[in-house]
């Protein structure tokens, strides 16, 4: 039995044998493949499918040059993905290449990005879509503001500000994005549907179960589209009007592989095109659900991305991915009302804690517990504020243009030393201090409640 379902994920249904054949000779250059690939020559699929799955293990052992495949003098741009032992997977990209992806996402979404159109652009810098949004912007596909998250010079109140000021009609970002700026503009007294431009919200770089989709199309009265791609492959996909993540079969050569018994395949990359890190049967480590044909009328192959493999759960004898974690997150959040929430695994059930409405926070009768995904959720609602501090993130430090000389005759701040040039750090009053503690005291009351009774707190055996 072959292990590869053959995927024909081009849109004529056939294995691009030149295209592959272009990218193990390109990809022969870099020290990773110099061995592995010497001598292959790329006829038939069969050629290709001999060639072993290349994996993120195999990557960090390449070193931060490994995965180079031409000269740095034609390199612009380094990323990298952390895993979780702290070794890196580095990833080294020619303006050709961020062109690619740039102008893939822009042909497949128009209207999304075209000339005038404001995109506050949140996505982290170091993530290649930081850069992606950028381009898209210089090729003519709007104006971008670079307007990072994860940093103090934009913070949450400044974003907001951002996309009200200046009319932004699509905000790029992390999911988890809307969700603050949403209950942030709300605690303003500003409603993003009503009070924003926003039409389009385009996220990627972390699960974006439909429940959340819906509800953020919802606040925010604005289309979602959904961004799948890594930093080692680049763009692998965007989502349509439908809500069909459809593979961008230009960019990448998808395989989908067998994951188990069910419909679950793990999605193997042969990058197309690119020049600086060729991938060659790049194992992602993604399982992704494949989609019957679309009815947008895009034959390309649609999937439901589920998340990294090794970060699949086990609970009352069913397997969770990632997505269906937040999902499950996301659904019951939305019974309640709400976007703001947080999943616990335990041994027994899924805690969802969602925050709600003022409600009081330790009656057992305001926690339901259902069953959702075929296992048991437990929901706790929480008040505002518990889960997601709104009000103190607003408390974001103020960042300056670093200076050396300060001028106090001037007025103003009186600037002692290089640090306080940088950062001028917000003082909580009382009543914020007595609340931040209270908050931290209740949070450590419950992790200690839930660790007593959660196997994997307590101390293992050795053998
Ligand atoms: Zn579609």
């Amino acid at each position: 039995m072959s292990v590869v379902q053959r995927p024909a994920v081009d849109s004529a249904g056939e294995v691009p044998i030149a295209a592959l054949a272009d990218t193990v000779a390109r990809a022969a250059a870099s020290e990773l493949y110099a061995a592995r690939l010497c001598g292959v020559a790329i006829r038939t699929p069969d050629d290709f499918l001999a060639i072993p799955l290349t994996t993120r293990a195999d990557l960090q052992q390449a070193g931060v040059h490994g995965t180079r495949a031409v000269p740095l003098t034609d390199v612009c741009h380094y990323g990298e993905s952390s895993g979780t032992s702290g070794a890196v997977n580095s990833v080294w990209l020619t303006p050709a290449d961020l062109l690619r992806s740039a102008r893939a996402i822009r042909a497949a979404h128009p209207e999304t990005f075209a000339a005038g159109r404001i995109i506050l652009n949140r996505f982290p810098f170091m993530a290649a879509p930081a850069h992606l949004m950028e381009l898209i912007a210089q090729d003519g596909g709007g104006v971008a503001i670079p307007a990072g998250n994860i940093n103090w010079d934009v913070p949450f109140p400044r974003a907001l500000e951002l996309a009200r000021r200046t009319g932004a009609h699509v905000l790029a970002a992390l999911p988890i994005e809307p969700v603050i700026l949403g209950e942030l503009a709300k605690r303003r007294g500003l409603d993003p549907a009503r009070d924003l431009a926003v039409d389009t919200l385009f996220l990627g770089g972390a699960a974006l179960p439909p429940s959340l989709q819906r509800r953020l199309a919802r606040t925010w009265d604005a289309r979602v589209i959904e961004l799948y791609g890594s930093t080692e492959t680049m763009l692998l996909g965007t989502s349509c009007g439908r809500g069909t993540l459809h593979l961008e079969t230009d960019l990448a050569y998808c395989e989908l592989l067998p994951a188990g018994a069910g419909p679950e395949a793990r999605l193997v990359v042969t990058t197309i095109g690119l020049e600086g890190s060729p991938l060659v049967r790049f194992d992602t480590g993604d399982l992704v659900r494949p989609c019957p044909p679309c009815a947008c009328g895009d034959a390309r192959p649609g999937v439901v991305v589920l998340g990294r493999e090794a970060e699949a759960v086990e609970l009352d004898g069913r397997r969770l991915f990632p997505h269906d974690l937040a999902e499950a997150g996301s659904a019951a959040a939305e019974a309640l009302d709400s976007a703001v929430f947080f999943v616990v695994v335990l041994d027994d059930r899924l805690l969802v804690r969602v925050e709600t409405g003022p409600a009081p926070t330790d009656d057992p009768q305001r926690a339901a517990a259902d069953r959702l995904l075929g296992v048991r959720v437990e929901v706790e609602p929480l008040p505002p504020g518990m889960l997601l501090d709104v009000d103190g993130l607003s408390r974001s430090p103020r960042v300056y243009k670093p200076i050396v000389v300060a001028d106090w005759r001037r007025g103003g701040r009186r600037v002692l030393t290089v640090d306080e040039g940088l950062v001028e750090w917000p003082r909580p009053t009382w009543a914020e201090g007595r609340r931040w503690v209270g908050r931290a005291i209740k949070t450590a009351v419950r992790r200690r409640r839930l660790g007593r009774r959660t196997v994997g707190s307590r101390p293992r055996p050795l053998i």
